[in-house]
């Protein structure tokens, strides 16, 4: 069951739950990747080698004022075509991300209605993560309408 849950609420598929835990106000759930044939990120080989796995913490979205997260160990590959040891893909973030497609989608639909600075103090949304990666949560895209009007308040 709960795993639909993940599917219909989080938007994350192709993984099993493991766990939940609670601390400090955040609601932390383990998950698995189910069985597949795994392969590599970049050419979609299945000739790989398995190259141990790496922790990671992907945010995700909130249950009521409660920050979400999502934690899976991500199998590193080598691949035998391309040469390249890399992390296999995850369906529900895009590369080099900490936080899920829907969290984003969420963020900026949030941001059509409130600066960042109003809806991440609630949610406890750490948006460091528009620093990092400026071309997906940037000022502008996230309010544009309060973009616009700083530049024409800079003239
Ligand atoms: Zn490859």
């Amino acid at each position: 069951m709960f795993t639909s849950l993940l599917y219909h609420g989080f938007g994350v598929h192709g993984y099993d739950y493991i766990n939940s835990k609670f601390n400090g106000g955040v609601v932390m759930f383990t998950l698995r990747p189910k069985a597949f044939e795994l392969q590599c990120s970049s050419c979609q080989s299945r000739k790989i080698i398995r190259c141990g796995k790496v922790d990671r913490k992907f945010r995700s979205l909130p249950i009521g004022r409660k920050p979400v997260w999502l934690s899976l160990a991500v199998q590193r590959v080598e691949c035998l075509v391309c040469g390249l040891v890399r992390q296999v893909k995850i369906g529900f973030a895009n590369p080099r991300r900490s936080y899920t497609k829907s969290f984003e989608r969420y963020a900026l639909e949030l941001s059509k209605h409130m600066t960042i600075q109003v809806y991440s103090t609630p949610s406890r949304c750490q948006l460091g993560c528009h620093q990092r990666h400026p071309e997906t949560l940037s000022p502008k895209a996230l309010c544009p309408s309060k973009a616009e009007k700083t530049e024409r308040d800079s003239h």
